[in-house]
């Protein structure tokens, strides 16, 4: 990657620059969107984050259509 400040191409994991010590900050351990903490995402499985969706809508749908049925 490049450095931003002064150009210097630098090794892919370094966190500041060799040349000019710029803080390169993009290695920075992201935080587990929430999405992901939810059951059904927390692993990297497909049919499962799919079954966890249809779930999920279907949960949705039943919650919409009772709350529709509520009022008509
Ligand atoms: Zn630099």
């Amino acid at each position: 990657m490049k450095c931003p400040m002064c150009g210097t191409n630098t090794q892919f994991n370094f966190l500041y620059c060799p040349n000019c010590g710029y803080k390169i900050a993009l290695e920075v351990e992201q935080p587990i969107p929430n999405w992901r903490q939810l059951p059904g995402f927390r692993s990297k499985t497909p049919w499962k984050m799919i079954l966890a969706i249809m779930i999920y809508v279907w949960i949705l749908l039943a919650i919409v259509a009772s709350f529709f049925g509520g009022i008509i």
